[in-house]
């Protein structure tokens, strides 16, 4: 049993005053071990009955804690303050942020601070973000050779577009963090801009700009009068609207180096939502040089997986170093869509998602699967992984 365990019983059934007390050091506990297990999200979520305690570790939740009902007040009341929100507001969302030293003393970890009212009392989320020098190398990302030489050689172009597609947690933003710090050091004294929302990390000459939610700026609006900025090399978070496209495309076509994410399940998927988005063939055939999809794996722990003889492949086992999930850390596979003139030819001609992918093939594209397979080979990743990040059962 886990020292917040006995402490939270131990308090649970008496009156409000130690229990300031206790949720002040439960708080930083707990934020403090979810620092220690790199988890991304930490969920204080009322039931009814007391208040659940989940980390987000690899990007699957795992129950951590259940603290008995008397907590759960506190608990909120001391996240709030922690984040400057208005504790005496319990009855509409809100967010806010705090920045705390890790346990080196050194580092500032960012914290995001999510309140909202359930009929079983607040529930919060404090999203973590980490500084990860060793993940922000392109180098260092885990593509292969091909992908690699040609995220470099269209981080040279100075116009086009480039596209990455995948779900949401599948280290787009990372990606192209990395590509703008290679563009950084490779062109010094470019102009490079970044529209997002939010800003996830700091990148060194880069002139990064926050788009709030339902602010006055929009994406259409910053980017249509950062054109005017003279900018060589534009970067926005996600392309979610015929607006924000129609833009980019445009600064793609007139010298300007653009990226960006899209929600697609494949390269070609992507394409085709830019023709539905209303942007003509001919425009996305002579803008877009590339798309790259990509997803993250959960890796194997190191410590505690084993291997499957009927299959010849590792499956997860579990250990204290993976907290009992088998896994640590993740890993990438990606696949990346060039285009080439049969493809631009398809693509004028109107072609649908299955003739894209008909051609793709036929040249030998290697999709997320066969990336994946130089992982399972290696033991470093599970079938059941590889099946979940593909869409389907290898
Ligand atoms: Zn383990």
């Amino acid at each position: 049993m886990s020292k917040v365990k006995k402490d939270s019983s131990v308090q649970g059934g008496q009156d409000t005053g130690p229990k300031v007390y206790d949720a002040v050091s439960l708080v930083s506990e707990l934020l403090g071990r979810a620092t220690e297990s790199r988890a991304s999200d930490v969920h204080f979520e009322p039931t009814g009955k007391g208040m659940q305690i989940r980390f987000r570790l690899d990007g699957v939740l795992k129950t951590m804690e259940e603290l008995p009902n008397g907590l759960a007040e506190n608990i909120v009341a001391r996240l709030k303050v922690m984040a400057g929100l208005l504790t005496y507001r319990n009855d509409v969302p809100q967010e806010g942020r705090m920045e705390l030293l890790d346990s080196s003393g050194t580092r500032v970890v960012e914290r995001r601070v999510a309140v909202f009212p359930t009929i079983h009392g607040q529930r919060a989320v404090v999203r973590l973000f980490y500084e990860e020098p060793a993940l922000t190398e392109l180098d260092q990302l885990g593509f292969g050779e091909t992908i690699l030489a040609a995220l470099k050689q269209i981080a040279c172009a100075s116009q086009g577009v480039l596209l990455l597609t995948g779900p949401a947690g599948s280290g787009k933003s990372t990606t192209l963090a990395a590509i703008l710090r290679h563009i950084v050091r490779r062109f010094p004294g470019k102009s490079i801009v970044a529209l997002e929302d939010p800003v996830e990390r700091r990148i060194e000459s880069v002139s990064q700009v926050q788009i709030p939610p339902h602010g006055q700026m929009t994406f259409p609006t910053a980017l249509r009068s950062l054109l005017r900025q003279d900018p060589e090399v534009l970067m926005i978070g996600e392309i979610r609207d015929a607006e924000t496209a129609r833009i980019a495309v445009e600064a793609g076509l007139t010298g300007h180096l653009l990226m960006s994410t899209m929600h697609s399940g494949s390269p070609a998927g992507a394409l085709l939502r830019l023709l539905e988005m209303g942007i003509e063939p001919y425009q996305v055939t002579s803008s877009i040089c590339a798309v790259l999809n990509q997803r993250l794996l959960r890796k194997l722990c190191g410590h505690c997986k084993e291997l499957d003889k009927q299959t010849g492949y590792y499956r997860a086992g579990g250990c204290e170093k993976c907290l009992q999930t088998g896994f640590r850390g993740r890993v990438l596979i990606s696949e990346m869509m060039q285009l080439d003139s049969q493809l631009r030819k398809a693509v004028l001609a109107k072609a649908d998602l299955e003739e894209l992918e008909t051609i793709l093939s036929s040249k030998g594209h290697i999709d997320l699967a066969q990336d994946g397979q130089r992982l399972l080979g290696k033991g470093v990743t599970t079938q059941e992984e590889m099946g979940k990040a593909c869409g389907r059962a290898l």
